[in-house]
């Protein structure tokens, strides 16, 4: 059994089987190359008699360790692992996000230095179910891991029985399923945790219907089948084939989830925010004013659509701004494509020029940001839109 770099060979406990296998190993050493570290390598018995164990050990060179043994921190055992035993492998997750998270996430958001005793911290923007739906439902098509294991269990229940060759299924059908059928017999209490997981994963399998594709079962159909249709999203269109940057687009997506923590949602949570809106210092800071009717965004499209070559259009309600923005985006043209692109990119420039004065106390001119936009566009844009942005000169 191989796993990147590391290798498990099993044999009979015998001096007889451990010198063939060693030979072949030997062998496949000298075709390939690849050698083993005699430091890392170490042999594991089980029910092998002392002097036969000595004789190995004398034989090989390797040290012995007792098993359970881990890999990658966590012990490789048959059994349910607790929480304790999973802990090395979290904590070195954890230690990845993290570093991760402070190192690329520009998302200004986690500059909210909120109490640590309010809730508000832990509060998700959008559901985890909802970002796991694919991009048309509004989602992030993000694998929602949790159905993934629970659909690979259920695809392990449908091999046991469907693929009687496998060694393993033999083994399952001769200690527990016998002369029975898998669907009518009782979970047997004395087998291993995961077996017991299989059998349940039944219940599983009776909730959907796998359509066969040439008498294969596919974890990914039945993962779609058990995620379920969720009605389309009517701005779907902004986000497929969009160049911005990934994080444009993901603020862009908060937007029009309508997550984005704006002044009137922060103070309806009961945190003490300045209500007036830092770009045009007029009005309330809300999701529909800071896209839709702010004097500064107005001016901010005025002058990309000039950039654009486009009619000059002035929403004066999110409702107008949005329904100019699918409408400016639909079709296959290079120009629908470009306009998506820069919509994302306004849509993120927006959020952070007010991040910017919120937190930081400095601001950008409209024309600045602009130019900055327009350079993006120029820089990103793909060979099929990149005549077309190139044309346009600011
Ligand atoms: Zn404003």
């Amino acid at each position: 059994m191989c796993f990147a770099d590391d290798l498990l060979m099993f044999a009979g406990g015998d001096l007889h089987s451990i010198v063939a296998l060693n030979q072949c190993f030997l062998k496949f050493s000298m075709a390939s190359g690849l050698q083993e570290n005699l430091e890392k390598s170490c042999v594991y018995f089980g029910g092998v008699k002392q002097n036969d164990r000595k004789q190995i050990l004398q034989q090989m060179g390797y040290s012995q360790r007792e098993s359970p043994f881990k890999y990658l921190g966590i012990p490789l055992s048959m059994k349910k692992l607790s929480l304790i035993q999973w802990q090395p492998l979290i904590a070195k997750i954890i230690a990845k996000i993290s570093s991760w998270t402070a190192k690329k996430l520009a998302y200004v958001g986690r500059k909210l230095h909120l109490p640590r005793t309010t809730t508000i911290t832990r509060r998700a923007l959008v559901a985890w179910n909802k970002v796991c739906t694919p991009k048309s439902t509004g989602g992030l098509n993000l694998v929602n891991l949790h159905l993934w294991n629970k659909v690979a269990i259920a695809k392990t229940c449908w091999d046991l029985a469907h693929k009687k060759d496998k060694i393993w299924i033999k083994r399952i059908h001769t200690y527990y399923i016998k002369r029975y059928q898998l669907e009518d017999i009782t979970i047997p209490q004395q087998a291993s945790w995961m077996v017991r997981k299989i059998f349940e994963a039944r219940s599983t399998l009776d909730r959907i219907s796998i359509t066969f594709k040439e008498g294969k079962c596919y974890i990914r159909q039945i993962y779609f089948q058990l995620l379920g249709d969720a009605p389309r999203v009517y701005w779907k269109s902004l986000i497929f084939k969009n160049e911005a940057k990934p994080k444009a687009k993901f603020i862009m997506w908060l937007r029009l989830h309508g997550k984005l923590l704006t002044a009137d949602r922060l103070n309806n949570w009961g945190v003490q925010v300045d209500l007036l809106c830092s770009l045009c210092q007029t009005k309330h800071e809300s999701r529909d004013h800071l896209y839709g009717s702010c004097r500064f965004t107005k001016a901010l499209w005025n002058r990309l659509l000039v950039w654009m070559k486009r009619h000059p259009f002035s929403a004066t309600t999110w409702e107008q701004q949005i329904q100019w923005a699918l409408k400016s985006a639909k079709g296959r043209s290079q120009s629908a494509q470009a306009f998506k692109t820069i919509y994302a990119e306004v849509s993120y420039a927006v959020w952070i020029e007010r991040n910017k004065r919120v937190f930081e106390g400095v601001s950008k001119e409209v024309d600045n940001i602009a130019r900055n936009i327009a350079y993006l566009c120029n820089v990103r844009a793909s060979p099929g839109i990149r005549s077309l942005v190139q044309s346009w000169s600011f």
